[in-house]
């Protein structure tokens, strides 16, 4: 049996969107993409049970509102109910404690759910030199470092203190609520990666992993392997009840 994927998606005026790369990525690693709509935030127990995994994408910018803040002049697009709906699923596969990865945007809206705080945009509200984090050069090209944590899942799956990842964000964690720890920073001190302390598999990225598997990234490829390999302990685990 293949662990079935919930994978989020972006709203926009007229239509639901997702990269390719994302339902590529899942199929790659071993699983069974679902992509899931916003709006239905009234079904998300049923779907919860439905899916054996969550990745949430990425996207546009999280509303400020969210953790208590104005919105600063470089904001970009908020999508509030893209946000209520991803914030609702994250919390119900928290509880069921069911693998979730998520990824740029995705990242912060873990961060958001379990009470974390956001720099609205790095560029304007952090003092100290910031690297570019919205990379011109192409989706899978690997633009910046990140050094990796000792001791994490994010280093058991590197198997490296440094890797090389690209990047599209001008948001960035802020403050990380406990269960969740560091697991991945820039050399500017950018918090690119975290993980759940108190759960199976619970991992965020800040850089496009499904966008690097374009060029066979072996440390993204392994990230997916061993995300559905989670998905699957679980889906076991649920089934011997
Ligand atoms: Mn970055």
């Amino acid at each position: 049996m293949k662990p079935i994927i919930g994978i989020t998606s972006n709203l926009d005026s007229t239509a639901h969107t997702l990269q390719n790369t994302y339902i590529q990525a899942v199929i790659t690693g071993g699983g069974i993409p679902f992509v899931i709509p916003t709006g239905v935030e009234s079904d998300v127990q049923q779907i919860t049970a439905l899916i054996d995994g969550l990745i949430v994408s990425g996207g546009g910018d999280m509303n400020p509102v969210l953790f208590n803040e104005e919105p600063v002049p470089q904001l970009g697009n908020v999508t509030p109910e893209r946000d209520s709906n991803e914030l609702k699923l994250v919390t119900h596969m928290l509880e069921a404690d069911k693998p979730i990865l998520g990824i740029c945007r995705g990242h912060q809206v873990l961060n958001v759910a379990l009470g974390g705080t956001l720099y609205q945009d790095i560029n304007s509200q952090i003092a100290s030199p910031v690297l570019q984090h919205d990379q011109k050069a192409k989706r899978e090209h690997p633009s910046h470092a990140i050094h990796i944590e000792k001791g994490t899942i994010l280093e058991s799956i590197t198997t490296s203190e440094k890797i090389m990842v690209n990047s599209f964000h001008h948001q960035a964690l802020k403050e990380i609520p406990s269960p969740l720890i560091v697991s991945g920073k820039s050399s500017d001190g950018i918090v690119e990666a975290v993980e759940s302390t108190d759960h199976h598999f619970v991992v965020g990225v800040q850089w496009h992993p499904e966008a690097l598997l374009q060029n066979e990234d072996q440390v993204s490829m392994r990230l997916f392997e061993a995300y559905m390999k989670a998905c699957v302990e679980r889906m076991v685990a649920v089934e011997s009840y």
